[in-house]
């Protein structure tokens, strides 16, 4: 099973994907934790997402698909796998498309996870991530047990560069006009399912397998 998440950034596609991996036992693969990653490890990978990451700005395609590919043809991923962050673009989905298709395959679902603009905003000045492990909370809704340590490895919590409210801003716009599309390019398809993105996390689970079956 071949599943893709959309959503703006911040309405918790990362958060289902992880839900989804783990019932259909198929790897998440997270773009952006691939090239946080990298950050973290230095390479000259990294060096060069981090520019355009920290800006809001979606890092290349050239880079972003080579690496999305590569993943994809690993041998974990023979029976699916479910897309966080990628595509992020219509220029991204067809690549896709037409690697898929050499293999005589094809995208089976894709899901809008869908949030107001207001509603992430507010999420993302919430939002804190693990300095070690990646892991994300919300000093709201999704508090750790201690504050500012991380609840599975006891790393250091912090808000994200990417998380600041004036590249929340420019985000949402770089979104609205590269990555919304997408709901409409797999409308076309037929392939697009839609949750509530404001609905409880614990009811993730049950939404989704009532969509996918
Ligand atoms: P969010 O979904 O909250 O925006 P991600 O972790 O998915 O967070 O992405 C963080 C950043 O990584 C993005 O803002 C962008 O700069 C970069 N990125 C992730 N995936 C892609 C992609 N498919 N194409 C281009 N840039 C990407
Ligand atoms: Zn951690």
């Amino acid at each position: 099973m071949k599943i893709i998440m959309l959503g703006a950034p911040g309405a918790g596609k990362g958060t289902r994907a992880a839900v989804i991996a783990e019932h259909y036992k198929i790897p998440h693969i997270s773009t952006g934790d691939i090239f946080r990653a990298n950050i973290k490890e230095g390479t000259a990978l990294g060096l060069e997402a981090k520019g355009y990451m920290d800006q809001g700005l979606l890092v290349p395609d050239e880079l972003t698909v080579k690496i999305l590919l590569d993943r994809v043809a690993q041998d974990d991923c023979r029976d699916g796998y479910v897309l966080d962050g990628f595509p992020r673009n219509i220029p991204q989905a067809e690549v896709l498309d037409r690697e898929l298709d050499k293999l005589g395959d094809a995208v089976d679902y894709a899901i809008n996870v869908d949030v107001s603009d207001e509603v992430i905003v507010d999420r993302m000045a919430g939002r804190r991530a693990c300095l070690k492990c990646g892991a994300t909370y919300h000093v709201k809704y999704v508090p750790p047990e201690k504050e500012g340590i991380c609840d599975k490895c006891g790393g250091e919590l912090v808000l994200r560069h990417d998380d600041a409210p004036e590249t929340v801003s420019h985000r949402l716009k770089v979104y609205h006009e590269q990555t919304k599309p997408l709901i409409d390019f797999y409308e076309a398809k037929g392939v697009l399912k839609s949750v509530d993105g404001t609905g409880d996390v614990k009811n993730a689970l049950k939404d989704i397998v009532d969509i996918l079956g």
